[in-house]
């Protein structure tokens, strides 16, 4: 075994390679391992198997709170497998499991294509995909992870396969969306589009504003054609240095929005929303790989506590709702209520697509604090709750797995139908339960009956 591929509790690195992104998760594994190849990977399935601990793959760990306790279970952090390439004549990508999605928009920029990358830089690109994947381009262009052409993957027996729409077939439905349940990706390759310019920008308004900009946002929404993907957001921005100075310590609701229409095939669409009056205005032609500031995400590990879910539909009684438990005089501890428009290709099926290829609902919520300490990290969940059960009533019925951070019952985060094909191939590639996914799709009860025996 290669010296620092595993690190355990009485390493000196310890504390530093348990971390995740997510600064208030605190992970206790029994092992942590740190690959740098597929053929490390094999090695490290092997080396667990052998212990019989399970395994639990980590690009970054924005979403390692849903994992829960790591007790027996290897964290496998795949954060040293950095390779991109970019085919610019077949317009893919090939990376390998660590890369970051700001890694990608940069290396394909200089080939004038663009990813269907997340909001923000530091989110790994494999985690993203198996989950769905909602990108600035996605009402155009669809979740993400219908635009993944193949995964390399080592599996529960230690062999590094293959699955694409010809080989594994199967394993290949149930990883675009399915997440990581059903052995370590090594690389993914995926589809990029030709785009160098975006128009992109935000409104602000004072948080006060928040009832009458979101019923103008939400009116606004079904007059834009697919090329034009927002978010309607409250925004309170904590008092803290590394905040920039025209926003620090201030609140706001925004419409945040990217347009492949271009600067005047945009400024007309948005007319009724700029004559609200906004504050301060930034809509610009601006790089594609610039997308990754819009949203003013962290670009460093945080303490943070969030939960998301999925609207079917949303009407003055829903932001009323949002407004009286996370708008103006709420006295909310939340820095960002964010609601992201669906529909366009993210509500059609995608031809060929895998376990989640659409999302059934108008708008996706997101709702996040900062939780430097566990006092104020209870106190932004119990928000978040509040703000769920008052938006209760237009639940979409199921979860989106990206923007869910606890455990969800699967039939509620992929429907009865798909989640039992899941099962079916988790039972046939991985039988002794050896992969730990964020939000698991468990053996069926037959098989689980066999394990115990
Ligand atoms: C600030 C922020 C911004 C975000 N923006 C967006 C956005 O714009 N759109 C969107 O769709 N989502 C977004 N998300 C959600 C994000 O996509 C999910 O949290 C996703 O799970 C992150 O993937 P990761 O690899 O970075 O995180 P991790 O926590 O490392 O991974 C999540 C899960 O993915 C699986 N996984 C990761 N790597 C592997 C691997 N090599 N093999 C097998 N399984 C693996 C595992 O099951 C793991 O538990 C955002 C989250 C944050 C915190």
């Amino acid at each position: 075994m290669k010296n620092e591929l595993i690190v355990l509790p009485h390493d000196p690195n310890w504390n530093q390679a348990r971390l995740a992104w997510n600064l208030a998760v605190d992970q206790q594994p029994a092992a942590v391992a740190l690959p740098e190849s597929a053929e490390d990977v094999q090695a490290v399935v092997r080396w667990a198997r052998q212990r019989g601990l399970r395994i639990a793959p980590q690009g970054t760990g924005h979403n390692a709170h849903a994992l829960g306790a790591l007790a027996h279970t290897v964290l496998l952090k795949t954060e040293r497998m950095r390779g991109v390439e970019i085919d610019a004549v077949s317009q893919r990508a090939r990376v390998e499991a660590g890369v970051l999605w700001g890694d990608v928009t940069d290396a394909a920029a200089e080939h004038g294509l663009a990813a269907l990358a997340g909001s923000s830089a530091d989110v790994g690109v494999v985690g993203y995909s198996l989950g769905g994947g909602i990108s600035w381009l996605a009402r155009r262009y669809g979740l993400a992870s219908n635009s993944v052409t193949a995964v390399e993957l080592v599996n529960a027996g230690g062999g590094l396969v293959r699955a694409d729409a010809e080989q594994n077939a199967d394993l290949f439905w149930a990883l675009r969306g399915g997440g990581g349940s059903f052995g370590v990706v090594t690389a993914l390759e995926f589809t990029l589009y030709p785009i160098r310019e975006v128009y992109a920008g935000i409104l602000f308004f004072p948080l006060e504003r928040g009832a009458e900009v979101l019923r103008a946002w939400r009116r606004w929404v079904d007059t834009v054609p697919d090329e034009v993907t927002s978010v309607g957001r409250f925004l309170q921005f904590p008092p803290i240095p590394n905040i920039p100075e025209p926003v620090r310590g201030k609140s706001f609701v925004v419409v945040e929005a990217t347009s492949l229409l271009g600067k005047d095939g945009t400024d007309e669409l948005l007319r009724p929303l700029r004559e609200l009056g906004p504050g301060m205005d930034t809509f610009a032609t601006i790089p594609a790989q610039e997308l990754k500031r819009l949203h003013m995400d962290p670009e460093r590990p945080v303490p943070g506590a969030g939960d998301g879910m999925v609207l079917a539909d949303l009407n003055d009684a829903a932001i009323d709702a949002l407004v009286q438990t996370a708008g103006a005089g709420s006295h909310s501890p939340l820095l960002s209520v964010e609601l992201r428009h669906a529909g366009g290709a993210l509500a059609r099926k995608a031809p060929g697509g895998g376990a989640v290829s659409s999302i059934d609902g108008n708008f996706l919520l997101f709702a996040v604090g900062m939780a430097p300490t566990s006092e104020a990290g209870a106190a932004v969940s119990s928000r978040v709750e509040l703000v769920q059960s008052a938006l209760a009533p237009w639940d979409a019925g199921h979860v989106f797995s990206n923007f869910a951070t606890k455990r969800e019952r699967g039939e509620r985060l992929f429907g009865d139908l798909t989640y039992r094909r899941l099962q079916t191939v988790k039972a046939a590639v991985d039988p002794e339960d050896v992969f730990r996914s964020n939000h698991p799709v468990r053996l069926p009860a037959a098989a689980e009956a066999r394990q115990a025996a």
